[in-house]
């Protein structure tokens, strides 16, 4: 079957809205139509949420083995670690008894990405959820449901059993109704979102309704940090962002290159920027920027620059250069962030877990931490032995 998709995968079917609405999706470069998803409502989510439950029944007792085939077939992510699943067998105060410690799957999952790495993203959590013997619901980007619908094509290929994936698309007027119908769903055990911090509130808030569990990965404002003793070439190749020139310069920052848009590029390109002489009031400093800007803030001592690197809401990830071994012990621990880069512009690894705190979400994804969030943990209790 083709990877461009103009309706999406329930219970088996590759089927359209109720309704039959279409939205279409432009490529952001020119805004041309490179394709139409269908422009589904809470009643599609609805039926997508029963499939995804009947299917559970079976899924949950397909072996780790199963599982972790047909995860190497189509999206190889988290295939191990389905096999991995483990628990624990620990003695009892009272004679006679054992207690079993026990993973299981909690059941079906809502997964609602963004526009950005829509493959990556969406591939990695369907893969945890398949991995941990859960089915799902994916709700994807109304910029990128393409990606997330070739995905798909590509697990059915594989041979991933109906109902067990299921997706629902919907242009952005609808995102907030199917993103309710998955939080305050009776057959959903469990959400996991990647998108804005203002988003990931309203799903917290919804969840709270059944006391659902909830796995968030919201915005960053990594801090870079370049210590004295740090290799300065490497150190530049390494950094990108995004950010918001205009304002930072009318408060009297700096624009050492760049500051305009790209417009021989297209409508949507901006000029590679560097600002300087950005101080702690200007957006650029503040938010997440997307964009190929780059704001520099000096500092003196190392005290100084963690004291500036932690100071905001944000939690999700901290870049710093140093040759000094001491130092990176040290500021590794003290950086206030669910994951560090030390001397390295990507970090992570499949095997490593990813996730922020603070503003930046809660839970993890990714390995077997990411896969622990898909599970719910029993003991169980055996007695005359
Ligand atoms: P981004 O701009 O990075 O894509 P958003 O948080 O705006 O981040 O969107 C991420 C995902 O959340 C998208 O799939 C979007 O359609 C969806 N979304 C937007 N608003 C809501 C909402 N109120 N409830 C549930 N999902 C939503």
């Amino acid at each position: 079957m083709g990877l461009l998709k103009d309706k999406v995968l329930i219970n088996g079917e590759w089927v359209s809205a109720a309704t039959k609405a279409t939205f279409n999706v432009k490529n952001p470069r020119n805004g041309s139509i490179v394709g139409a998803a269908p422009h589904m409502d809470a009643s599609d989510a609805a039926v997508a949420i029963e499939a995804a439950n009947e299917a559970f029944k079976t899924w949950q007792n397909v072996t780790a083995d199963q599982r972790s085939a047909l995860l190497r077939k189509c999206v190889a992510d988290c295939a191990e670690e389905a096999k991995r699943i483990k628990g624990e067998i620990v003695s009892s105060p009272h004679p006679g008894k054992k207690c079993l410690i026990e993973r299981q799957p909690i059941g079906v999952v809502g997964l609602i990405t963004p526009w950005n790495f829509p493959l990556l993203l969406t591939a990695r959590k369907i893969a945890t959820a398949l991995a941990a013997g859960c089915t799902c619901v994916v709700k994807p980007s109304e910029d990128t449901p393409l990606s997330t619908l070739s995905v798909i094509q590509l697990a059915e290929d594989a041979g991933v059993p109906k109902g067990v994936i299921n997706v629902v698309t919907c242009d952005r007027a609808n995102a907030a109704q199917i993103g309710k119908a998955l939080c305050e769903s009776r057959l959903i055990a469990g959400i996991s979102f990647t998108g804005s911090t203002v988003v990931g509130k309203i799903l917290y808030q919804q969840c709270a309704s059944r006391i659902k569990r909830l796995c968030l990965e919201l915005g960053g404002n990594a801090p870079f940090l370049v210590f004295n003793s740090a290799n300065i070439d490497k150190a530049v190749e390494t950094a990108r962002v995004c950010g918001i020139v205009e304002e930072a310069k009318s408060r009297g920052a700096n624009i050492v290159t760049g500051g305009q848009p790209a417009k021989e590029a297209g409508k949507l390109f901006y000029q590679p920027t560097l600002i300087t002489n950005v101080t702690k009031d200007m957006q650029v400093y503040k938010d997440e920027i997307f964009g190929p800007v780059v704001s520099v803030t000096k500092f003196k001592t190392e005290e100084e620059g963690v004291a500036m690197a932690v100071d905001t809401e944000k939690g999700l990830a901290s870049y710093f250069f140093s040759q000094d071994v001491a130092q990176i012990f040290r500021v590794s621990r003290l950086l206030q962030s669910g994951t560090v880069a030390v001397n390295d512009g990507m970090g992570g690894s499949p095997l490593a877990p990813f996730g922020g705190i603070k503003e930046s979400g809660i839970g993890k994804e990714g390995s077997q931490y990411g896969i622990d969030e898909c599970c719910y943990i029993k003991s169980i209790t055996i007695g005359d032995l």
